[in-house]
């Protein structure tokens, strides 16, 4: 099969590559669609680890066309999502129930074979059934989807607060989505690009910024006479995670979501933070929420049909990860 793999950081080699066999426990994917994350640009830039001559990409979704004879629970022919975060179940955290930090995680698409792929052969675990309408496409955003939810419940919304969300992108559009069902009474997002911030209009922010806006630290504590409760930083930049800390009203909770460099190093205010009894939390993966995430789309309470999509094929993918996110296309998805 055809299939782009990680030789190093900035060589991404479209190549043939054989099909692992299909052992009882395995599903064979014919891949439909695979969303291009921010790891996946960090990954390609060595500005995040993944294993060499790996299939990249962790958000697909196909249709099932063959299966072991333990996979009971599926057809040939289901349409599935699949999470891509593997857990030993064995380690110290894991017995704990504390499957993020498994000591010997793995992930389909970083260190064992992903989506950017014509085929995948994958342990059923990984997979889940979505219904006949819920499109392929938008059934790849399961996995952005079940990593915001992880972010929402660290962020513990209590209904009527008040919630800021910094970054407009595709995960700050799903966070405003999810912040909504939980029952903030005002959300703003902070974004620079125009359209995007016009998105999250349309999808239920109740007011926008850009982060250029002058006085816009002074200008949003007015608005919400002292600050909003809450601010997620979906960026993953130092300045956006300080501007996070300062933005919220004084016993206000951070959450740190967007994947930082390697060795960002952050300087904030710390009598300020410690005054204000400012809690920072930060959220790694998707422990126990991809179910949750199949369902809010399954059942239309997630929007993301909406959501200007870039169709990209193995042709292009390489100069895609060099040239980085543009800002006009909120997302680039892989298509077979
Ligand atoms: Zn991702
Ligand atoms: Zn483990």
């Amino acid at each position: 099969m055809k299939a782009a793999l990680f030789v190093e950081p900035f060589h991404l080699d479209v190549a043939e590559k054989q099909l692992p066999p299909l052992y009882d426990d395995n599903l064979l994917i014919k891949i439909n669609t695979c969303g291009i994350c921010g790891t996946d640009y960090h990954i390609f830039s060595g500005t995040a680890l993944a294993k060499k001559n790996t299939v990249l990409g962790h958000e697909f979704s196909g249709v099932i066309i063959d299966k072991g004879k333990n996979c009971v629970n599926f057809e040939i022919g289901d349409k599935v999502v699949i999470d891509p975060n593997i857990y030993c179940g064995k380690c110290k955290f894991c017995k704990e129930g504390k499957v993020n930090f498994c000591v010997n995680h793995k992930a389909l698409g970083v260190t064992l074979d992903g989506g950017f792929a014509e085929y995948a052969v994958i342990p059923s675990s990984q997979a889940y059934i979505i219904p006949d309408n819920l499109p392929l496409s938008e059934a790849s955003f399961a996995e952005p989807i079940s990593c915001c939810i992880r972010g929402i419940d660290r962020a513990q919304i209590k209904v009527g607060e008040i919630v800021s969300i910094i970054g407009g992108g595709t995960i700050g559009l799903i966070m405003l989505q999810l912040a909504k069902i939980s029952g903030a009474a005002i959300i703003i997002v902070i974004e620079p690009v125009e359209h995007k911030r016009q998105l999250a209009k349309e999808l239920g922010a109740d007011f926008v910024f850009s982060p250029y806006d002058n006085q816009l630290v002074a200008s949003i504590k007015d608005l919400t006479h002292g600050g909003p409760h809450l601010a997620i930083e979906c960026v993953g930049k130092t300045e956006t995670a300080a501007l996070a800390i300062e933005l919220v009203i004084r016993g206000g909770n951070v959450v740190i979501f967007g994947q930082p460099q390697l060795n960002s190093k952050l300087e904030f205010n710390l009598y300020e933070a410690f005054k204000n009894e400012i809690t920072i939390k930060t959220s790694f993966l998707n422990p126990f929420t991809f179910s949750r995430a199949v369902e809010l789309l399954s059942n239309k309470k997630i929007d993301v049909s909406k959501f200007p999509v870039t169709e990209v094929g193995f042709d292009s993918l390489p100069d895609i990860l060099k040239n980085g996110y543009n800002s006009t296309s909120l997302k680039y998805q892989f298509k077979n």
